[in-house]
């Protein structure tokens, strides 16, 4: 007998998901999107306030110049087509963290459409729309101090500055979504116009999802699963939820447009409301601002500040570096990194050898230890000292190596350890070298005939030797020279 499973199982081929995300972005503006009350998070509740952001009957909004540049910034690093003229609408709703009764928001004059985000198969997500909006208050439901149950209304969130980022319900699977977002993340993380700090909650993603027969154009119910606070739970949401849905159809039900939960905890959905629809909302022009004009001179200026995006980053440091794709991505996994990496390689003697240092020897050691580069003891800078001090010959492959370790035993950068150490420098002092080299060779009489016989490999057993009883701290070039005269 086949069971429920068996028939999800066998679904899965014939049904296919469709998933689509909307990201609110919090931008890193000083002050709100029409006060200027502090965006600053962390403050005491309700201190960051004023008559406009709290909707007082009579307070007008003033847009915030700032808040739009941002905007506009992220949306062409979306590869959107900016609207010269956009218009600011209310999307009406009750809440008790909305002291308006309404939402300020953009509807069918968004501020930029028809952008994009390439996959590294190459595959174009589609983004519909990225447009300007407020943000509501917070309402706190736990950590009073006699632990009743009630809640308290926070708002100093209201009225700071969003984008909203909408796709094409273009994704297919649920590593699809989570590379959009860790990409999107990354752009936006690029132009500086968010922290993305998703702890703090200034990136936050819900997730549309339904599922149709393969082949299939028509869409199916969707439902949208809110408030899940890391890429890899909307992951595991969205593979629980493809996997609810395709169960509910394949046993002959119906899915219900519906607002879900996450809980990380079960790692299962939970229905939480019947889903709004936007007319819903009775989204009207807002009367108190004028429409948002960016003229093709204040596109020009902004588009002007837009830096070098991670993907053309990426090619760059390739070409330029010679170093490998996956070298690559882990150099740009944040602006500042990849900054750091390009001055440290550009200031030392060899950018090359900077290059090769961080392939050869700290990824591998970062990735034994299970540390980010972030967390990197040594930074871009004691790599690019340890590079010259190799490139000038004071030290040796093998002494940096050794300096490296103790760099990461005492989670101490480069520069530090290697003034700890004493500024070794390696020995080339050829008279202590041959003093060595002449006990070496006496005490291997066995070795120095296989040599004699013609064995040459075994001129790297004799290196060897004098290395380790140098400490390593022998020039390995001129050990090789001398005991090929010597041997020879
Ligand atoms: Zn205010």
């Amino acid at each position: 007998m086949s069971t429920v499973a068996d028939t999800v199982v066998g679904a899965q081929t014939t049904f296919e998901p469709v998933i689509g995300l909307e990201v609110h972005v919090q931008l890193l503006t000083a002050s709100k999107i029409f006060c200027s009350c502090s965006t600053r998070f962390g403050a005491p509740p309700n201190t960051n306030v004023c008559p406009v952001c709290l909707g007082m009957p009579g307070a007008l909004p003033v847009l915030n110049g700032k808040a739009v540049e941002f905007a506009t910034l992220a949306a062409i690093a979306l590869n959107c087509r900016i609207n010269e003229r956009s218009i600011f609408a209310r999307k009406n709703y009750f809440y008790p963290d909305l002291p308006k009764g309404y939402q300020i928001s953009q509807y069918d004059k968004p501020l930029a459409e028809h952008g994009f985000i390439e996959l590294a198969s190459k595959k174009k997500i589609g983004i519909t729309r990225v447009h300007l909006e407020e943000d509501a208050g917070k309402s706190l439901h736990e950590g009073f101090p006699d632990s009743e149950e009630k809640t308290a209304i926070d708002l100093n969130r209201t009225g700071v500055p969003l984008i909203e980022i909408v796709s094409e319900p273009d994704i297919a699977t649920p590593d699809e979504a989570y590379e959009y977002l860790t990409r999107l993340k990354e752009i936006i993380l690029y132009t500086g116009v968010s922290d993305c700090n998703m702890e703090e909650g200034s990136l936050r993603c819900d997730a549309n999802i339904s599922i149709r027969p393969r082949g299939q154009q028509e869409l199916g119910t969707k439902t949208e699963i809110k408030n899940v606070n890391s890429f890899r739970f909307i992951r595991e949401a969205l593979i629980f939820e493809i996997a609810r849905q395709i169960e509910v159809v394949a046993s002959g039900g119906k899915i219900t447009q519906e607002t879900r939960l996450y809980n990380s905890h079960e790692g299962k959905t939970y229905s939480m409301r019947s889903k709004e629809q936007a007319h819903d909302y009775r989204y009207f022009p807002e009367p108190d601002l004028l429409p948002l004009v960016v003229d093709e001179k204040w596109k020009t200026e902004i588009t002007e500040t837009l830096p070098e995006l991670p993907e053309a980053r990426r090619g760059r440091l390739v070409k330029d570096y010679s170093i490998t794709e996956y070298d690559a991505q882990v150099l740009t996994v944040s602006k500042a990194l990849a900054d750091q990496f390009e001055a440290a390689a550009r200031a030392a003697k060899n950018p090359k050898r900077v290059a090769n240092l961080v392939q050869g020897e700290l990824m591998g050691r970062l990735k034994s230890k299970g540390v980010e580069i972030e967390q990197s003891p040594i930074s871009m800078k004691g790599v690019a000292v340890s590079a010259d001090l190799v490139e000038s010959g004071a030290i040796s492959g093998k002494m940096l190596k050794d300096l490296y370790d103790l760099c990461f035993e005492r989670k101490r950068d480069f520069p530090d350890v290697y003034l700890e150490e004493g500024s070794p420098q390696q020995s080339s002092d050829t008279s202590a070298l041959e003093k060595i080299i002449d006990e070496i060779i006496a005490a291997n009489p066995k070795q120095v005939e296989q040599y004699r016989a013609g064995k040459k490999t075994v001129l790297g057993f004799f290196v060897g030797q004098v290395m380790k009883a140098s400490k390593g701290q022998a020039n390995p070039q001129l050990v090789n020279e001398l005991l090929t005269t010597k041997l020879g």
